[in-house]
């Protein structure tokens, strides 16, 4: 068999046939030859006149330990329709890009899965590679539809980066959660923006949105769409509630120092089985997760750290009887119980004494029917919570030094519904 028989089984290349292999310092380098004569813009526009002709080289998946080029004479083209010179498209890799289609579907189904190092190392390629072919991946499977038919969304602000950076992330309640739009910063001219992106009848087809309690996404939703019912997170509620007890607990911590401090250690080595000397503000200090965690959750050492603090009539008790009673409103059997629940926490939470639930009490009273309808509704955040999380991996994973752009592309790549093939599975 001749070898450019075997490499043109071997490749399957489409649209093209191998005319030449060469063996180079560099890697293997298969010389291609186009079926077509015709030239075609990546818009669509077909000519057979060519402007000019260079050959380009396109990076393929590598043969055993050799790198595979794939080279081919390019042609550029006048588009009418684009109004300017344009590069012809090649069936066998994206417009702009110097690897096979086959080697960047690699890239992004290794990138949904895995670290950045692990892509550049196993297929000998740079960072900056693996952030372009990212970006032409997400921009070509990016469902242009996905901003039709949105009723339920649901909006939150993601840090990515130290320094407070952040991302206003939309998400679709009713497709499980899926990113459908995002963009650099957190302020309420990103959810504007989105709106107008979304158009008049867009935005006339939402009916509910779930955000936080601030105030930047309320002033956005309801100067421009009014009219749709808007539903307070309640893991928002919740991480108030939580904020509230560990002001408390640091207040209790830093009252029981200065009153009484940890006893100084006695010199020497303490006697065999003596018990350690007593610490309560360091007691104090060990209650945070008991306090804080899901009762049901709890191990048994945080159970009695509870039990310790109930027996102590101790303040932090309370507030942790506070917090679970606010978190019983999203156990209620009934909705329609909702209502007398909130009021009957309300009025206890501003009673408590407790500098920072009064002070929680005043601002959930504020936002009052806007938490209710999101009790009424059953939305809740918890997938965009869930995507918070994802994105603290995605920047761990090395995707999320560099640019929002960047943090967009990955985030759209792993949470957008995105469905990449590999080579092997056509
Ligand atoms: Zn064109």
């Amino acid at each position: 068999m001749r070898v450019t028989t075997a490499f043109n089984r071997m490749l399957a290349i489409l649209g093209a046939t191998v005319a030449t292999v060469e063996f180079t310092p560099t890697g293997i380098v298969v010389g291609l030859r186009r079926r077509r004569r015709k030239l075609r813009c990546p818009c669509g526009y077909e000519t057979s006149a060519a402007y000019d002709r260079s050959v380009r080289r396109w990076r393929h998946l590598d043969l055993g330990v050799c790198r595979l080029l794939l080279e081919c004479e390019i042609r550029r083209l006048r588009c009418p329709r684009c109004e300017r010179v344009r590069t012809e498209e090649v069936p066998w890799a994206r417009p702009g890009a110097r690897h096979t289609r086959d080697f960047e579907d690699v890239v992004a189904w290794l990138a949904q899965r895995t670290d950045k190092t692990t892509i550049t190392k196993l297929l000998r390629t740079s960072w900056e590679s693996v952030s372009g072919i990212v970006g032409r991946v997400v921009t070509e499977h990016l469902d242009t539809g996905r901003l039709e038919g949105l009723y339920r969304i649901g909006v939150d602000e993601i840090s990515y980066r130290k320094g407070h950076r952040y991302l206003t992330v939309v998400a679709d309640h009713d497709r499980s959660g899926t990113v459908v739009w995002a963009a650099e910063g957190k302020d309420h001219k990103v959810l504007e923006a989105f709106y107008d992106e979304l158009g008049p009848d867009g935005c006339a087809a939402l009916q509910a949105i779930s955000l936080d309690m601030g105030s930047a996404y309320e002033k956005a939703t309801s100067k421009q769409v009014p009219h749709v019912v808007q539903c307070i997170d309640p893991f928002h509620v919740v991480k108030a509630a939580n904020e509230a007890i560990d002001k408390t607990r640091r207040w209790a911590w830093n009252a029981e120092r200065g009153s009484n401090p940890p006893m100084k250690r006695p010199r020497g080595r303490p006697p065999k089985g003596s018990p350690p000397p007593p610490n309560r503000p360091r007691a104090i200090k060990h209650t945070r997760w008991a306090l804080l965690k899901d009762p049901a959750r709890l191990s048994d050492a945080q159970l009695e750290v509870l039990h310790t603090l109930r027996r102590e009539r101790s303040e932090l008790y309370r507030c942790w009887q506070l917090k679970e009673g606010l978190r019983d409103l999203y156990r209620l059997r009934h909705p329609r119980d909702a209502p007398a629940h909130l009021d009957w926490w309300l009025a206890w939470a501003c009673r408590s004494r407790i500098p920072a639930f009064v002070k929680l009490s005043q601002t959930i009273r504020t936002n009052r029917d806007r938490i209710l309808a999101a009790v009424e509704l059953g939305l809740s955040n918890s997938k965009l919570e869930g995507l918070n999380s994802k994105i603290r991996l995605i920047n761990h994973r090395g995707y999320g030094h560099h640019s929002a752009a960047a943090v967009i592309a990955m985030i759209y790549l792993c949470c957008g519904g995105i469905t990449v093939q590999l080579p092997t599975e056509r």
